[in-house]
């Protein structure tokens, strides 16, 4: 079932997402070369419950992943690209990190990831995350009253297959609200003019995902850490949207990091 959202729920969610958009900016900024992913997930923790917020992934538990998940955080690095747990690692130049977290305020959920490369980037990584950035982007404006699930997930399909990816369609967006994951399911690819009504009050997250050279995954042995099939590198990015009768509004926008297109996704180690 599809629950429509009311204007002032949407206020509601807007309250959580600005404080998860806040956080994975500054997450952002505390990644850099030398920092452990600990110390990113430790840093959340306290921001979360300084906040009085509620992590959705602590003790989430879903048929895939090994035993309940105990971090507030999704970190996978390089290959890595959805559902990495934090872990002792030491974030090297260059590494391709993807941040991803979903929290409840009063009841009331937001999800956003993002990604960055810590370092000196690599121009390929850059234009990997690039792609995952206009794409999220070309998938909000499609999110438009009156159209179609299908115009969204075509949008995303799209802009990958225009800078040359292939897309996974395993893993996609979802519908959020009062939980992380709520009806209708959002694929990455899809047809245009396709599928469920995009009415005001529906309240989604769109997540495209993509492999540098390649659309087939493996998991860890943890099962949670999905990977790129041949090791190439990875990108994510989120936003949780509502689509009201005005148009599409991205609950989750962050202040300083989300210009839509290239962004700067890429950061010095010397810059915080
Ligand atoms: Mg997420
Ligand atoms: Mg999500």
């Amino acid at each position: 079932m599809i629950e429509l959202k009311s204007a002032e729920e949407i206020e509601l969610m807007a309250v959580t997402g600005q404080f998860v958009g806040e956080l994975l900016a500054e997450l952002s900024n505390v990644a850099a070369v030398g920092v452990n992913l600990m110390d990113l997930e430790h840093h959340a923790r306290r921001r979360i419950a300084e906040r009085g917020a509620e992590s959705c992934y602590w003790d989430y538990a879903p048929s895939f992943g090994r035993g309940p998940f105990r971090n507030v955080l999704c970190l996978s690095v390089n290959d890595a690209v959805l559902h990495g747990l934090p872990h002792d690692y030491v974030l090297r130049d260059g590494d391709l990190l993807s941040i991803d977290m979903a929290v409840g305020i009063d009841g009331w959920v937001a999800d956003s990831a993002l990604s960055v490369i810590v370092g000196t980037p690599d121009p390929a990584d850059l234009r990997l995350i690039e792609a995952t950035e206009v794409a999220l982007e070309a998938a909000v404006t499609a999110a438009q009253p009156g159209g179609r699930l299908g115009d969204i997930s075509a949008a995303i399909g799209e802009v990958a297959h225009s800078y040359g990816y292939r897309v996974n369609a395993e893993f996609g967006g979802h519908g959020i609200g009062r939980t992380m994951h709520e009806a209708p399911h959002v694929a990455n690819s899809g047809r245009p003019r396709r599928g469920l009504k995009l009415e005001p009050g529906l309240t989604i997250a769109i997540e495209p995902w993509l492999c540098h050279s390649t659309d087939k995954i493996r998991y860890d042995r943890d099962g949670w850490t999905i990977r790129s099939a041949d090791g190439s590198r990875t990108a994510h990015s989120e936003h949780t949207v509502a689509v009201t009768a005005s148009g599409p509004r991205v609950l989750t926008r962050r202040p300083a990091h989300d210009t839509g297109s290239a962004g700067p996704a890429a950061k010095s180690a010397n810059a915080s």
